[in-house]
């Protein structure tokens, strides 16, 4: 469970004020780059297959189209918050800045838990969402993705309700779409795959062979998945798996000191990544506490879940082995927490570096679909990697000659980028 005495939106203004501060951004630009351009709350009425109507809250939230249309995902989560979803809309803007794509940063959210909902339930949920919305999405303005709890049939029930109220077809709406209905390959790994790509420059950059390594991953969701498969297939070994059990709702850690099996973990978790807790054990997993994950005795910590996870309360209790920290999540280490860790000399690879995969694979799918012409699946991977390479390459030069931290870096690199197209237009 998140840490609740954290506002992720104050979190997300702390950092940005913080290297502002440093770049001696002022003005309306600061100003403007502090808080989200646009926001639509709104209510969907969902018929429910017992035939009452269940009333959904819902967001999505602009924080910023200067370099291009607002891009990032919609989450499904029964704590979302509109707080959360504008920390989540500003993080999109960096991370697409990071990477260096030309779109901006937006995100949703429904307050709902689609673990209890049917098929049915959730996609007149999806429909309903657009249905309230049509206007104000759309390639040229804002294109939504998976997130937390949806995947690619959420996106297309999504996508086939715009394309029935405009009248046309028009795929660009979304991105994460399954492949053979405008998807590009790669995408489904692309997060995870990410994760992987800069975990391992960096450790290249400071001379740790990744094999020699050991990982704790905190969820086991679409993200810490395919972080977790590629990480173990580059011979790193992954100690623990901490993730949801929605039977019990509680988290457990799933150890094997020994490497865990991936694979055949994934052959006995749920699509929302909770594991099998009889079927680990006869896979020779024990079984722990939740919070286990954290204090595993392991060079690399990996946290790719939800945001807070890791803050001064809890910070002693990380092993002091641990040498990285790979946020494959959004926001998953407090603001007062990044001193500590620093402290340590712990070198940690920021959220909308790390995980900007997926939004890079999306502006490949983008792309792809522009053309109406898909590349094979390594053509995607490889030109995803050059990208990550490229920023993380970027982001580890600049921490170097300005002597900061990596999460410092990278949003010097963000904000300025995107300061910059603010004053292109004349905005500031
Ligand atoms: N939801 C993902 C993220 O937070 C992907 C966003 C996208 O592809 O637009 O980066």
């Amino acid at each position: 469970m998140a840490d609740s005495s954290y506002n992720p939106f104050t979190n997300a203004q702390e950092q940005f004020g913080k290297v502002a501060d440093m770049l001696g951004l002022e003005g309306g630009a600061r100003d403007l780059l502090s808080a989200p351009m646009k926001e639509f709350h709104f209510t969907i009425p969902v018929k429910m297959d017992d035939g009452s109507v269940k009333v959904f809250k819902a967001f999505r939230i602009k924080h910023s189209d200067a370099r291009g249309p607002a891009k990032g995902g919609i989450r499904f989560h029964p704590h979302e918050t509109a707080d959360t979803v504008r920390a989540l809309a500003m993080w999109m803007t960096w991370k697409t800045a990071v990477v260096d794509i030309p779109l901006g940063g937006g995100k949703g959210g429904v307050i709902c838990d689609p673990r209890e909902m049917s098929q049915g339930e959730q996609e007149r949920l999806c429909r309903g969402y657009i249905r309230q919305l049509y206007s104000q999405v759309g390639p040229d303005v804002d294109v939504p993705a998976p997130d937390v709890m949806t995947n690619g049939q959420h996106m297309i029930w999504m996508m086939d309700e715009y394309e029935a109220l405009m009248g046309a077809r028009s795929p660009g709406v979304i991105t994460g779409k399954p492949v053979g209905m405008g998807g590009s390959l790669g995408r489904t790994e692309a997060t995870g795959y990410g994760v992987v790509y800069t975990l391992r420059d960096l450790l290249a950059a400071e001379g740790v062979d990744i094999k020699s390594t050991t990982a704790s991953v905190q969820g086991f969701g679409n993200v810490a998945e395919y972080a977790a498969k590629l990480y173990t297939q580059l011979g790193g070994k992954v100690v623990c798996i901490s993730c949801w059990d929605n039977a019990d709702k509680t988290a457990y850690t799933f150890r094997n000191k020994a490497g865990l099996d991936i694979e055949a973990l994934v052959t006995i978790k749920d699509k929302f990544g909770s594991i099998d807790k009889e079927k680990a054990a006869a896979l020779g997993c024990e079984i722990l506490p939740g919070g286990a994950w954290l204090a595993e005795d392991v060079d690399i910590l990996i946290p790719a879940a939800l945001e807070n996870q890791i803050t001064p309360a809890n910070f002693g209790g990380v092993s002091k082995r641990v040498r990285f920290i790979a946020e494959g999540a959004n926001g998953p280490v407090t603001p007062d927490c990044d001193p500590l860790i620093d402290a340590a000399g712990i070198r940690l690879i920021p959220d909308f570096l790390c995980n900007a995969g997926g939004v890079t694979c999306s502006y490949f799918e983008q792309v792809q679909g522009n053309m109406n012409y898909f590349w094979p699946r390594e053509e995607v991977l490889d030109k995803l990697e050059a990208a990550m390479g490229k920023a993380f390459a970027a982001v580890y030069a600049l921490a170097k000659e300005k002597n900061v931290s990596l999460r410092d870096a990278a949003y010097m690199i963000a904000i300025n980028r995107v300061a910059e197209a603010v004053r292109w237009r004349g905005w500031a």
